[in-house]
C-alpha cells in the first residue's frame, strides 16, 4: 500500500505546467511551478517544515511549546499543519490587509490568530512585528521562527525547490522567476540554480511597484505576500540577476487570466510573478530571438486562489479600486502608459 502517515509528508514534489495561453506570440518554453499542490495550500509549507525541525534539533522548540509567527497567512498553515503532528501550540499575527477568508482558514487548523493594523512603521509598538515578539517572549515556551530571518527558511528552498526544478526539467532550465516576499524562495532556489549550473540559470524577481526590491520607498500596494518595506536577512540580494516591478491593477489582470485561460485559480502574487515572466519573454524576443527560442523559463507560483474570492476574483471590489478597466479595454492611460 502507498499511503504517507502524515499530511506534512506530502510537502514538496509539486508540479511543473506548461502556460500555452497567456503566452500566445511568445517563442520561449514557460513552464509553472504550482505550489498550492502543496497540502496546506502554498510554497510555505517547504519552510515550515524545515524551520521547525531546525529548530527542535538545536533545541530552540521544545516539547510544549509555543510557536508565534507575523505571517499573512501561508506560513501560518505550514507551521500549523506541521505543529498539530507535533504538539505545539501556534499564535499567529496578520496585518490587517490580509483577507478574513486567510484569517479564518488558520483558525480552522486550531491557530490562535491576532490582527494587527497595516498603516504602521515595522518599529511601531502595534506593528505586527513588534506584537509578534512581545508574545513569543511572554508566552513561556514561545518560539519566533521569524521567516524573515530564518536562514532554514532559504536553505528549504535550496534543498527542495531547485533540485525539483532541476530535476523535472532535466537540467534545461535557462531562466527562473519568483516574486520576492521574506526573499526566501529566490534566495534558496536562486542559488541553487546559479549553482548546479555554474551560474547559466538567469534568475529574476518580481516585486509589487512601491516595494523597497525594484527601488520603491515602501509605498503600500495590495498584492499579498509580496513586496516589503525593509530588507530581510533571508533575502540575498546578490542572488537575482533582475528584479521586475509589477503594479497591482497589472498583477490582477494576469491572476485573472490564469483562472479563466490556463485553469489556474491562483493567487495575487503568482498573477504578479507570470507578468513579470512575459515582460522578460517578450523582451529576450525582440534583443535575442534565438535565446529566446532556446530558453526554459520557470515561474512560481506560490498560492491558490480560494484565499482571495472576496478580492481578486470579485467584480465589485475590483471594480472599487479602478483594477477592471484592463479586463474592459485599455484605458487612454493604460496605452499612454
Ligand atoms: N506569494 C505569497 C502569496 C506568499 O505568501 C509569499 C510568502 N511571503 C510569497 C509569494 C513570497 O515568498 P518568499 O517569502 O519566499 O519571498
Amino acid at each position: 500500500m502507498k499511503y504517507a502517515k502524515h499530511i506534512s509528508e506530502l510537502v514538496g514534489g509539486t508540479p511543473l505546467v506548461q502556460l500555452t495561453s497567456v503566452t500566445a506570440g511568445l517563442t520561449a518554453t514557460i513552464l509553472a511551478k504550482v505550489e498550492y499542490m502543496n497540502p496546506g495550500g502554498s510554497v510555505k509549507d517547504r519552510i515550515a517544515l524545515k524551520m521547525i525541525e531546525a529548530a527542535e534539533a538545536s533545541g530552540e522548540l521544545l516539547p510544549g511549546g509555543t510557536i508565534v509567527e507575523p505571517t499573512s497567512g501561508n506560513t501560518g498553515v505550514g507551521l500549523a499543519l506541521v505543529a498539530q503532528r507535533k504538539g505545539y501550540r501556534c499564535v499567529f499575527v496578520c496585518p490587517d490587509k490580509v483577507s478574513q477568508d486567510k484569517r479564518d482558514v488558520l483558525r480552522a487548523y486550531g491557530a490562535e490568530v491576532v490582527v494587527t493594523p497595516t498603516a504602521v512603521a515595522p518599529d511601531h509598538p502595534n506593528s505586527y512585528y513588534s506584537v509578534s515578539d512581545r508574545l513569543a517572549k511572554e508566552i513561556p515556551g514561545g518560539w519566533k521562527p521569524n521567516q524573515y530571518a530564518n536562514p532554514n527558511g532559504p536553505a528549504s528552498h535550496y534543498e527542495t525547490t531547485g533540485p525539483e526544478i532541476w530535476a523535472d526539467t532535466e537540467g534545461q532550465v535557462t531562466h527562473m522567476v519568483a516574486g520576492v516576499g521574506t526573499g526566501g524562495t529566490i534566495t534558496g532556489t536562486g542559488r541553487y540554480l546559479h549553482d548546479v549550473s555554474d551560474g547559466r540559470v538567469v534568475v529574476i524577481g518580481a516585486d509589487p511597484a512601491g516595494s523597497v526590491y525594484s527601488g520603491g520607498d515602501g509605498r503600500p500596494y495590495l498584492v499579498e505576500g509580496v513586496g516589503e518595506d525593509f530588507w530581510p536577512t533571508a533575502y540575498d540580494p546578490t542572488v537575482p540577476d533582475e528584479i521586475i516591478a509589477v503594479s497591482d491593477a497589472d498583477s490582477f489582470a494576469m491572476t485573472r487570466r490564469l483562472a479563466r485561460e490556463e485553469g489556474l485559480l491562483v493567487g495575487g502574487s503568482c498573477g504578479m510573478a507570470v507578468e513579470a515572466t512575459l515582460r522578460y519573454a517578450r523582451r529576450l524576443q525582440e534583443e535575442d530571438p534565438a535565446a529566446a527560442a532556446r530558453a526554459v523559463i520557470v515561474v512560481i507560483l506560490p498560492d491558490s486562489g480560494r484565499g482571495y474570492l472576496s478580492k481578486i476574483f470579485n467584480d465589485s471590489w475590483m471594480r472599487s479600486y479602478g483594477f477592471l478597466a484592463a479586463d474592459e479595454g485599455a484605458t487612454v492611460a493604460d496605452v499612454l502608459r
